[in-house]
C-alpha cells in the first residue's frame, strides 16, 4: 500500500481528548512523532464550551482546605448517579487517574487549576470540581493548545478530517485515510486515537439513539457528527450506551449562555410559566432537563436571590450574563413575576411553600438541599433545556483501547472522551457533573501514555 506519510501516533480530533493524548504520549520521548488532526478549521470541540471543571479525587488542592478523599470514594458516587449502570472497571480507573491528572495538567503543563469550594454539584460528597481562574473551558483549551504548539513532536493539522480506519488482514489498524484541502492522504500509523468526541450535532443519530430529547437545543460544538462511531462500525467494534448524553436545564436561550446549576445549588429553585415548581431540581441538571422540556412552551424560569448571585460572580459565563442585564431583579417576588411575564399568584404562592420547605429541609419532591431561605432582592432568568454531548460510544478497556464485538482488543486503536462509553449509565440521570471532561481528558491521558509506552516497548524489543 501506497502512503503519503508515517507516523508513530495519529488522533482525531483536537478538543480535549486528542490534545491530552497528545502531550502525554509526546513527553514520553522526543522520537516519538505525534499528528492531531482536526476536522473543523480552529482547536475549539466542546471542551471549549464547557465551563472547564475536572474532577478528581485526592488533590493537593482538596487537601489545602481539609478535604481528604479516595478516589474509590469518588467512584462510589459517580456509580450512585448512574445507578452503576456502567463499567465499574472504567469508572474506578478514571478516578484513581483523576488526582494525578489533575496534578499532571498543573505541574507537568503548567496549567492554572483551582479548586471551586463556592458549592458541590449532585451526588459529589465532597468538593472535587477543579477549573481554570475564568471557570471557562476556553482558557483550559488554549493552554492546551498552547502547550501543544511548545512542542517539537506534535503536529497539528487543521481542516483535516480522519474519514477512514485502515487494517490489515489481520484486523489490526494500521493507518488513517484524511480529507485535507489538499484531497486524501494515507497516514501509515502505528496507534490510532479516536477523540472525535460523540453525535450531539448528528440530528439523525440523535433521533436514533435518544428521541426522548431530540427535540431539544443541541450546545455543543458543530463538528461532532458521531465520527468515531461511523468509523468503529467499519471495523467490527464494539459500542455501549448509545442512549447516555448530558442534557443541562439552564441555558439562557437569548443570550446562548450556559446559566450555573451553582444557582440551585446554594439554594434557588425553578419554576415554569404558571409560576409553579415542577420537580426535585437537585436530583441534577441534566436529568431535570427532560422535565423542563415537558412544561408548556418548553422552557423555565430560575429564581435566586442577591447572596446567591454574589457567589457566583466568579464564573466568567455568570458574570457575563451579569454584565448585559441578563437577569430581572426586583425587591419582590410578585414583581419578579411580573417582570418575568410569570403567573404572578403562581409564584408568590410557590415562593411561600419554598420558604417553608426550606425551613423543613424537605418538600413534596423529595428535594433534601435548602442551604438558606431565600431574602430580597430576588432574581429570575428563563431558560431552555439543551443537549450538551452525548456519553455512549465505542466500547473500551481501562487502557483506552477499543474492543470488539467479541470482546477483544482492536490492535493499535484506542478511544477517549466523547467518542468511547463514559461512566454515565444508560441515561440522562447517570450524568454527573464532571464526568465529560474526567472521560476526556482522563481517557486521553491514559490512551496517550498506553500508546507511546506500547511503541517504546515494541521497539525496545526489536533493538
Ligand atoms: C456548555 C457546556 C458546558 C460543559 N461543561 C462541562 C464541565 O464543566 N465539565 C465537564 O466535565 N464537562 C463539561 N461539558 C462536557 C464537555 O465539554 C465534553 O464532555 C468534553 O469537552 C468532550 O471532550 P472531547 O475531547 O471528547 O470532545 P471535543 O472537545 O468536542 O473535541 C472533539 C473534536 O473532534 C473533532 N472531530 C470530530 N470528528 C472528527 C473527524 N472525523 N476528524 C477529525 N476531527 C474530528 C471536532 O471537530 C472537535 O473539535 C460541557 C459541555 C457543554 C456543551
Amino acid at each position: 500500500m501506497l502512503w503519503d506519510a508515517e507516523l508513530d501516533i495519529v488522533i482525531a480530533g483536537a478538543g480535549g481528548c486528542g490534545l491530552a493524548a497528545a502531550l502525554a504520549a509526546a513527553e514520553k520521548s522526543p522520537v516519538l512523532e505525534v499528528a492531531v488532526f482536526e476536522k473543523t478549521h480552529q482547536v475549539m470541540g466542546n471542551t471549549a464550551s464547557s465551563a472547564g471543571m475536572i474532577p478528581a479525587a485526592g488533590t493537593r488542592f482538596q487537601r489545602d482546605i481539609g478535604i481528604w478523599e479516595t478516589y474509590e470514594e469518588m467512584a462510589e458516587d459517580i456509580l450512585k448517579k448512574n445507578r452503576s449502570e456502567s463499567d465499574k472497571a472504567l469508572v474506578l480507573a478514571l478516578s484513581k487517574t483523576s488526582g494525578p491528572l489533575v496534578e499532571w495538567l498543573v505541574d507537568s503543563l503548567g496549567i492554572e487549576l483551582s479548586l471551586i469550594s463556592e458549592f458541590k454539584y449532585p451526588g459529589q460528597r465532597n468538593c472535587r470540581m477543579h477549573a481554570p481562574k475564568s471557570r471557562s473551558g476556553m482558557e483550559l483549551i488554549r493552554s492546551l493548545r498552547r502547550k501543544v504548539s511548545e512542542r517539537d513532536n506534535i503536529y497539528l493539522l487543521l481542516q483535516s478530517e480522519v474519514t477512514r480506519l485502515i487494517a490489515n488482514e489481520r484486523r489490526e489498524i494500521i493507518g488513517v485515510e484524511v480529507q485535507t484541502p489538499d484531497g486524501k492522504q494515507r497516514i501509515r500509523a502505528n496507534k490510532v486515537i479516536l477523540a472525535t468526541n460523540g453525535f450531539g450535532a448528528n440530528k439523525e443519530m440523535v433521533r436514533k439513539y435518544i428521541p426522548e430529547f431530540a427535540d431539544a437545543l443541541y450546545f455543543g460544538y458543530e463538528g461532532n457528527t458521531g465520527d468515531a462511531i461511523k468509523m468503529g462500525e467499519q471495523v467490527g467494534a464494539d459500542f455501549a450506551s448509545l442512549g447516555a448524553y448530558q442534557g443541562h436545564s439552564a441555558v439562557s436561550e437569548t443570550h446562548g449562555i450556559l446559566v450555573t446549576w451553582g444557582t440551585i445549588m446554594l439554594g434557588g429553585f425553578m419554576v415554569n410559566e404558571e409560576g409553579r415548581r415542577f420537580g426535585d431540581e437537585s436530583q441534577g441538571y441534566s436529568e431535570f432537563a427532560m422535565l423542563v422540556l415537558q412544561q408548556s412552551g418548553k422552557h423555565g424560569y430560575l429564581i435566586f436571590d442577591h447572596e446567591i448571585y454574589s457567589q457566583l460572580l466568579s464564573i466568567e459565563d455568570f458574570k457575563n450574563l451579569a454584565e448585559i442585564d441578563a437577569f430581572k431583579i426586583a425587591d419582590t417576588i410578585e414583581e419578579l413575576g411580573s417582570q418575568l411575564k410569570l403567573n404572578p399568584s403562581g409564584l408568590q404562592h410557590t415562593f411561600e411553600d419554598f420558604q417553608q420547605c426550606a425551613e423543613r429541609g424537605e418538600d413534596q419532591f423529595g428535594r433534601k438541599l435548602f442551604p438558606k431561605r431565600l431574602a430580597p432582592p430576588f432574581y429570575g432568568i428563563k431558560v431552555v433545556p439543551a443537549l450538551f454531548h452525548t456519553q455512549g460510544g465505542l466500547k473500551i478497556n481501562t487502557n483506552a483501547q477499543v474492543l470488539n464485538k467479541q470482546g477483544e482488543v482492536i490492535v493499535n486503536l484506542y478511544a477517549g472522551g466523547g467518542a468511547a462509553a463514559g461512566v454515565s449509565g444508560n441515561h440522562a440521570y447517570g450524568y454527573m457533573s464532571g464526568n465529560g471532561l474526567l472521560a476526556a481528558l482522563g481517557f486521553g491521558k491514559i490512551a496517550g501514555d498506553h500508546a507511546a509506552t506500547t511503541i517504546l516497548q515494541e521497539r525496545g524489543a526489536n533493538e
